[in-house]
């Protein structure tokens, strides 16, 4: 693993500090005081620490009163969608922060519906976006488009499974993904390194699109070119979640405790998890406009070009067609049924006096 300067994925003024106040040097003025409006889609099975990182990343618990499921009632269940807001303000900077949590992804035994809630959502919001925008009052537009997904890999198995290329082929054309590979505690660095490469290779040979750091511009300072280098090299990130505070040289730290030691979250040295975090918070503007000018534009044009039709229109549509031709199928082989039953009574006919026909034809 690279060596990296801790000092540039901790702030040792605040620990356990979100750091976007820092945002205002790549920020406009105007969303400095209007406030930052983001929303974080989090897409994993259930179990793997979709939660406890979110609380870890916004230092705010977030589902204070989940009730988790048993099997009986997962293999029953669909996946919901669950979108929480909380307002969060540093330094007089507001992020008005929604995470879209998608609990029951990956129970059901058919996880092609799981697939169709989670991806009418984010067409929803694009739906209601480009409904807002073309009405009277766009001035005052609440953007709740997904401008990220942080999509949880299993650190178990060997790669990815075929769930997860599936889901993300399926999303990326409309949401920025950041892979994680989750509870990375499991892991030793030597299996870390392994998985990732892996990871990385499979995401190529499916041609999947995850999101890509934008390079740093020519003008930006040194600190920062080094920072996006390091964070590009660290994709998936490697992250592990804690809700509880843990004594740790002294100091109380975010970690999780083991008979050998403490994992602390906020450690760069344990894992990725300040690198996540410096990536959300740093690209959450450039995350922002590629929604806005990729995906948003693409939904955009497939809608003009199905002239402003929506897309369950098509799908009603698509159904009503195929329900027409299985129904003119059917009228087919029941025809056909009739003609070999005819076919069959003239044969029989036939074999009873078969000497005389014999006897006429020849
Ligand atoms: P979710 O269903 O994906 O939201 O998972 P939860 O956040 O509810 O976590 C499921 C279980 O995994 C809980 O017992 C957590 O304490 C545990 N957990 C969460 N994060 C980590 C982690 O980074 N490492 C390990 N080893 N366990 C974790």
């Amino acid at each position: 693993m690279a060596k990296q300067p801790p000092a540039q994925f901790t702030n040792p003024e605040t620990p356990g500090y979100v750091g976007f106040a820092n945002l205002p040097n790549q920020v406009h003025r105007k969303s400095v005081k209007k406030g930052f409006e983001f929303t974080l889609m989090v897409v994993g099975e259930s179990g793997l620490g979709k939660s406890t990182l979110i609380n870890s990343l916004f230092l705010t618990d977030l589902y204070p009163e989940r009730i988790i499921p048993g099997a009986a009632e997962k293999i029953e269940r669909t996946v919901q969608i669950e979108a929480s807001t909380v307002e969060i303000e540093e330094r007089g900077v507001k992020l008005r922060l929604t995470v879209v949590d998608t609990p029951g992804y990956g129970d059901a035994i058919n996880c092609r519906d799981c697939f169709k809630t989670i991806i009418s959502y984010i067409d929803e919001q694009f739906e209601r976006y480009l409904h807002d925008e073309s009405g009277l009052n766009r001035r005052h537009i609440v953007d709740n488009r997904v401008h990220c997904c942080f999509y949880f890999i299993s650190p178990f198995g060997h790669g990815l499974k075929p769930l997860d290329v599936e889901f993300m082929k399926a999303i990326h054309n409309k949401v920025n993904i950041v892979p994680v590979i989750a509870k990375a505690d499991t892991l030793t660095l030597k299996e870390r390194e392994r998985l990732k490469k892996r990871i990385l290779d499979e995401i190529e040979q499916h041609g999947i699109k995850i999101y890509h750091l934008p390079d740093a511009e020519s003008d930006e300072d040194e600190d920062f070119k080094e920072q996006t280098k390091l964070l590009k090299v660290s994709i998936p990130f490697c992250v592990v979640g804690s809700n509880q505070l843990i004594e740790a040289k002294g100091k109380k730290v975010r970690g999780r405790l083991y008979p050998w030691g403490v994992v602390e979250v906020e450690n760069p040295e344990h894992n990725d998890f300040l690198k996540l975090r410096t990536m959300l918070i740093t690209h959450m503007q450039d995350l922002q406009e590629v929604t806005q000018d990729l995906h948003y534009e693409n939904f955009r044009s497939e809608r003009l070009k199905r002239g402003g039709r929506k897309i369950e229109d098509e799908e009603v549509n698509k159904d009503q067609i195929l329900q027409e031709k299985e129904a003119e199928l059917r009228r087919m082989q029941e025809m056909i049924a009739r003609m070999q039953a005819q076919m069959q009574i003239q044969m029989q006919g036939g074999e009873g006096d078969s000497s005389a026909v014999h006897g006429h034809h020849v």
